[in-house]
């Protein structure tokens, strides 16, 4: 009867281990599906009009850079962005209005580049 501990004790271990492993395994497959789907985001706010100076959105009038702007998701999170500041600035040698936005949720800040239909 004195072997009972020790089988209890190894099984508890075993057990613990057990555990200890599938949470360490698991959360290292979510922290990287987490960032396949942030580096997926990244390209798909990369690829989209407007994200450089050299492919402008095109747009008829100022007055329609902020509400187009603001229709632009977070790439980290997904939510609608704010308009922060709209200017009109020259870059590459071409008149652009800038808006730049901010995520309320994650704080990230990126511009978006429009330029005026002649
Ligand atoms: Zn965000």
């Amino acid at each position: 009867m004195k072997w009972i501990p020790w089988v209890l004790a190894v099984a508890a271990a075993g057990y613990c281990l057990y555990w200890l492993l599938r949470v360490l395994t698991h959360g290292g497959r979510t922290r990287r599906k987490a960032l396949r789907i942030k580096m997926q985001l990244e390209q798909v706010w990369a690829e989209q009009e407007g994200v450089s100076p050299e492919r402008p959105i095109l747009v008829d009038s100022p007055s329609v850079v902020e509400p187009k702007a603001e229709s632009a998701n977070c790439p980290n999170c997904e939510h609608p962005m704010r308009v922060v500041e709209h200017t009109a600035e020259t870059r590459a040698g071409r008149r652009l209005r800038v808006a730049y936005l901010r995520c309320d949720i994650c704080g990230d800040e990126r511009a978006l580049f429009f330029a005026l239909k002649k």
